[in-house]
């Protein structure tokens, strides 16, 4: 059950008011309602498809945790289609609301701004209708952000932001910015700037944070999580007996969405450099030689033919057909987190070979069932893979790396063998979901108690000075002696 009374010396005093902030939805009496905003990527969805992944999963693995930890969590999404319901219960205290914001319809993320205040005005009527006001909201993407700003200047909430996508990064990348650039990257400013903590899911993007968007703001790194209990290690002859998987086989695994970000044609350009055998061995190279013959491409995700994503499979198609890698390959089409860990597990290697990576679950998914993983240098992958412990880390896009990546953990046995005993370890004491939302839960009780504490301690010279009541520090002790002195 989550508790507002801590040991810090606000505390005495906000239980006191505690009530002001208590849900007062009768069928859920004693549970503090927060609200999850993720406007693009619904947590109920289909997960690994068109505009649905990490984003998705991450709000969904958290609420579900958090309400395990005593929060009530509503998680509020854009309605994509009429026949999706309006609500879907996931647990007894977490379920995904979805809002009629534009038409009910898929629509790319890049045009959805327009939708946006529509989304805010279906928010507030659903909490006048349940009677409910969500004193704290986490925002993801910069979409959400808008809305978490908009909900911040109408009310006394909390706002929380995780970015899962940065723009500054982003465009670097991109030759052609999106008519929308600029209005995503003063948002995704101004959320830094204002919300009361952003969470940045690695050093790596809090660095991001601070160099490329904004030196104000608060920030704290909480990762993203994995369910170890649904990704652990079973026997690989199982996984791969299971799957119709040849024993023999090198397996070189993709999963992920069809996206040229998603850098998919890297590991296929790598697979026929080993094919051909013209993988160049660094000096001093131990194990035996790959037999060509034997190696084996999984690709892991959905598309649809009428989306992007179906353009990019097409793609990738053309190029196992023009690299000569047809009857080694295999499109496993969108896989759920149910038979996930078969693939895993079956793999020799994962390949993450991503432009850029905020995060990167798939990284940590992989990890988590033993399997070592070769990735680009980039983003978050910088954060959760520990080269030459878990995996490799080589420059994106740079096939001759990937092919010589892959071929060690191919053909090194004993080394590889390292790595698998490894990886799960680390996934094990650093990304499990219900640590994640231990950290979160924590933050957003922190940011509650601060935000009755500023309540009751407001004086009138505080009050004339609007700047004052926007400062946040995220410890609490350092708030209860500044306010002790202001009151
Ligand atoms: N995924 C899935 N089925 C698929 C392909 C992907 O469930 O067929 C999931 C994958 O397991 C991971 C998520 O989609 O949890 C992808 O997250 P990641 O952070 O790696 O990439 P993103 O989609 O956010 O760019």
């Amino acid at each position: 059950m989550v508790s507002f009374s801590s040991t810090n010396r606000v505390a005495p005093v906000a239980t006191t008011i505690k009530q002001a902030y208590v849900s007062p939805r009768q069928n859920v009496p004693s549970r503090q309602a927060i609200a999850l905003i993720s406007d693009h990527g619904d947590p109920a969805a289909a997960i690994g498809k068109e505009e649905a992944g990490g984003q998705n999963v991450y709000v969904r693995q958290v609420g579900e945790a958090l309400a395990k930890l005593g929060w009530q969590v509503d998680m509020f999404t854009r309605k994509t289609r009429p026949e999706d319901p309006a609500i879907v219960q996931h647990t007894p205290h977490c379920r995904t609301i979805r809002l009629v914001a534009g038409p009910e319809q898929f629509i790319p993320r890049d045009q959805l701004f327009k939708y946006m205040p529509e989304f805010v005005e279906a928010f507030q009527a659903f909490q006048s209708k349940e009677g409910t006001n969500y004193p704290l909201v986490h925002t993801n993407y910069w979409l959400s952000a808008w809305v978490g700003l908009q909900l911040k200047a109408q009310h006394n909430i909390q706002l929380v932001h995780t970015y899962h996508s940065l723009g500054a990064v982003k465009y670097q990348a991109v030759p052609n910015r999106p008519a929308i650039a600029d209005q995503r990257l003063a948002i995704e400013r101004q959320v830094l700037e204002q919300a009361h903590c952003v969470v940045a899911t690695s050093p790596q993007e809090q660095d991001a944070l601070r160099t490329l968007v904004s030196t104000q703001g608060h920030i704290e790194v909480i990762p993203c999580g994995t369910d170890i209990t649904t990704f652990h290690a079973i026997p690989k002859s199982e996984a791969r007996g299971t799957l119709g998987f040849d024993n023999g086989d090198a397996i070189v695994l993709y999963v992920g969405r069809f996206d040229p970000r998603k850098g998919i044609e890297t590991v296929v350009r790598a697979c026929a450099q080993l094919k051909a055998g013209a993988v160049h061995k660094p000096q001093g190279a131990t194990g035996t030689a790959l037999n060509p013959d034997k190696l084996r491409l999984v690709v892991v995700g959905g598309s649809d033919a009428d989306n992007a994503d179906g353009l990019e499979r097409a793609r990738i198609e053309q190029l196992v057909r023009e690299t000569g890698l047809v009857d080694q390959t295999t499109f496993a089409g969108q896989i759920g987190h149910n038979l996930l860990p078969l693939y895993y597990t079956a793999a020799d290697v994962c390949v993450i070979p991503s432009h850029y990576e905020p995060f990167g679950l798939v990284a940590i998914e992989a990890m988590a069932c033993g399997t070592p993983v070769v990735a680009s240098d980039v983003g978050g992958l910088k954060f959760t893979v520990v080269p030459d412990e878990t995996g490799l880390l080589v420059p994106p896009q740079d096939t001759d790396a990937f092919a010589q990546a892959i071929d060690r953990v191919l053909t090194d046995e004993l080394w590889a063998r390292k790595l698998r005993r490894q990886a799960p370890i680390r996934v094990q004491q650093n990304f499990s979901w219900s640590g994640v939302a231990v950290h979160l839960s924590d933050l957003y009780r922190r940011l509650l108690a601060q935000s009755i504490s500023d309540t009751l301690f407001i004086t009138p010279s505080r009050l004339a000075q609007p700047e004052k009541r926007e400062v946040y520090t995220a410890r609490p002790e350092i708030a209860a002696a500044t306010l002790t002195k202001v009151s």
